[in-house]
């Protein structure tokens, strides 16, 4: 039997899971129903898609949209996993033709919409087959207090409990707030579920604000630098879409629009011409986005301030799903809070709510609006501002949003130092700087348990500070002499000077300096990249999906990083499945040998190895 581990491997192409990934894969295989709240981008469809392949039986998906049906569905197939979708876009035939094969037991994974669920034809087809797990997708769209409510997903319940078997029943949802979440365990009926929330940082994204008088300079030069990448710039109205659409067309960009009063076919168009990378710059409203499943998007601009922050981190979530670094901006202006606050202060509800209930409503929104502001006002790190506001711990500094990476005045440190000290002194100077981090930031895991320095009065004193932050404060006081790092083959920390000998007790924190000068090798590796890009394009034509579903852009990065000379080498980059690698693996790999012969210098001159270029920078 296939085990997960190998699933994850074979079609995926990945060695580890993510966090949070495991538990649901093992409650699932365990026929335990799940509720998992994951925020875009974590990887959630495989933590059913896995099970799927595992369990004996089919595995229904049911999904709000027919694009993201299709998406998911192309990806498959394109993993070598035998999948199909059912909803309003087949043609007669065609869902003719998927039924058949879906009753041949040609599929292992079913996307349906909600409304196909009651219809004679596919009631047919579930009674006479072995449904293995009901995985809901969306979930959030079953509660009437979410913002997406679809009354289809009211008959989930009475379909599954209809089931000649009941099979394992999974909820997935972006949506945390927990009315929310209650309301879909109970609606849904779930049994007993297991319930997780994965974490909402998504460290590959970077964080920035900007406060710009005119916003198109900033704008184009934004677009201007990322030539060649995949982004969408969030506008507030029709006609600011329509205003910045035509302004980086004349610029010579290749952007399109999308928004609300477009007919559905030019709709569907730009999308698709989006999706597979025809154009690449989308300028839409918040309509655009619900539902993409665009891995690619390297950054997200947001040419207005959004209303909240719910918004905000849901529609800059769209950058850098395939974990590749991308990059998310706010061109704020004063202006953008005067649009908010007009349109909540005229709102009216369509429930004909009494004043009261609406003037509530109204300052609640309000009040999202002030994050909001303040969000953009934060001169303090950006990435911890989103994850207190999701109710999450974060660390002071991040190091990878413009607040962290351009901080530059001095701090006191005083009161760390002697925190730092003092551990050193309570714990007899006898752990490395690594060992040290921990036992301050008071980390519970194999090694403090193993040294037992849980017990020492020091562990943890520092909690507050994440353990980057501690190291670095501690290299800063062995520059300062305050601490010795001891030579030898575990360099110790032990105590340098006394600190009552310090006069004044500041550093300064700069982190803008040091960046590695640019390599000769650079221009080297942009020109294999090109080649690299062209093959991609080159087949993803061929099979008519979007390059990301051939290679996502970090596999490109790691394919001219490491240079695959062989079938063997090219399967060891994550994300390489042994399908991917036997359908066009070869292809890639004769790409590299060819370039690299031809890039070989002449057997005289001098070669250094240039270790910096795997470092991306
Ligand atoms: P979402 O939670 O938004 O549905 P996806 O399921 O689309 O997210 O996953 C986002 C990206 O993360 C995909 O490119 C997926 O291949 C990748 N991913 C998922 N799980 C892993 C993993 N264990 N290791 C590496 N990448 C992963
Ligand atoms: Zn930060």
């Amino acid at each position: 039997m296939l085990t997960k581990q190998e699933a994850l491997k074979t079609y995926y192409g990945y060695d580890t899971f993510r966090d949070g990934q495991e538990p649901i894969l093992d409650n699932i295989l365990q026929h335990t129903d799940v509720l998992a709240i994951m925020p875009t981008g974590a990887g959630k469809s495989l933590c059913f898609q896995i099970p799927a392949l595992i369990m004996d039986g089919i595995t229904l998906v049911i999904s709000p949209l027919v694009s993201l049906m299709r998406d998911q569905v192309m990806q498959l197939v394109q993993m070598g996993i035998p999948a199909a979708f059912l909803n309003s876009s087949l043609t007669q035939r065609q869902y003719a033709i998927a039924m058949e094969r879906a009753i041949a037991g040609r599929y292992k994974i079913i996307y349906v919409a909600p409304e196909r669920l009651q219809t004679p034809r596919f009631q047919d087809f579930v009674k006479g087959t072995k449904i293995a797990m009901v995985a809901v997708d969306e979930a959030h769209c079953i509660s009437q207090w979410g913002q997406d409510f679809r009354t289809a997903y009211l008959e989930i319940p009475q379909f599954v409990s209809n089931l000649p078997t009941r099979p394992v029943v999974t909820a997935f949802t972006a949506t945390a707030t927990p009315e929310v979440r209650l309301d879909i365990a109970k609606q849904l009926q779930l049994d007993n579920p297991f319930q997780t929330i994965t974490g909402f940082d998504r460290e590959n994204l970077y964080f920035e604000v900007r406060h710009p008088t005119m916003k198109k300079p900033p704008l184009r030069s934004i677009v201007s630098q990322r030539q060649g990448q995949c982004g969408i710039i969030y506008c507030s109205t029709r006609k600011n879409v329509e205003d910045v659409c035509s302004f980086l067309q004349e610029e010579g960009i290749s952007a399109t629009r999308y928004h609300a009063g477009l007919e559905a076919a030019e709709r569907a168009d730009n999308q698709e011409n989006f999706l597979f990378g025809r154009t690449l710059v989308m300028v839409a409203t918040n309509a655009f986005g619900m539902g993409i499943d665009k891995p690619d998007v390297r950054y997200v601009v947001h040419y207005n301030m959004p209303r909240d922050m719910e918004s905000y981190y849901q529609e800059a979530g769209r950058a850098g799903r395939d974990g590749a670094q991308a990059t998310c901006i706010i061109l704020y202006s004063g202006q953008d809070v005067h649009t908010h606050q007009f349109l909540i202060k005229n709102s009216q509800s369509s429930d004909q709510l009494d004043p009261q209930a609406l003037e509530e409503l109204q300052n609640r929104d309000l009040e999202r609006l002030k994050q909001m502001i303040n969000y953009c006002h934060s001169k303090t790190c950006l990435r911890q501002f989103i994850l207190k506001y999701f109710g999450e711990k974060a660390p002071n500094d991040c190091g990878n949003c413009f607040a962290c990476q351009t901080r530059t005045e001095d701090t006191d440190v005083r009161a760390e130092a002697k925190l730092i000290v003092t551990a050193v002194e309570g714990s007899g100077a006898r752990f490395g700087i690594h060992m040290l981090a921990s036992l301050l930031c008071g980390a519970d895991n194999e090694q403090t348990q193993k040294f037992q320095i849980q017990e020492l009065p020091c562990f943890g004193s520092m909690k507050d500070y994440s353990q980057r932050e501690v190291r670095d404060c501690i290299l800063f006081l062995v520059g300062e002499g305050y601490l010795r790092q001891k030579e030898g083959k575990f360099p110790i920390i032990a105590l340098g000077k006394p600190l009552s000998s310090q006069q004044k007790g500041k550093r300064t924190l700069t982190k803008n300096g040091t960046r590695a000068p640019v390599i000769a090798s650079q221009r080297e590796r942009n020109q294999l990249l090109t080649q690299l890009y062209a093959l991609r394009d080159h087949i993803a034509v061929q099979k008519s999906v979007p390059s990301f579903a051939v290679f996502s852009d970090r596999i490109m990065e790691e394919l001219c990083s490491l240079r695959p000379h062989n079938l063997m080498e090219i399967r060891s980059i994550s994300g390489v499945s042994a399908f991917k690698a036997e359908q066009f693996g070869r292809k890639f790999v004769n790409l590299i040998v060819e370039f690299d012969k031809a890039q070989k210098p002449p057997e005289s001159a001098i070669t250094m190895t240039d270790t910096q270029d795997e470092k991306r920078t």
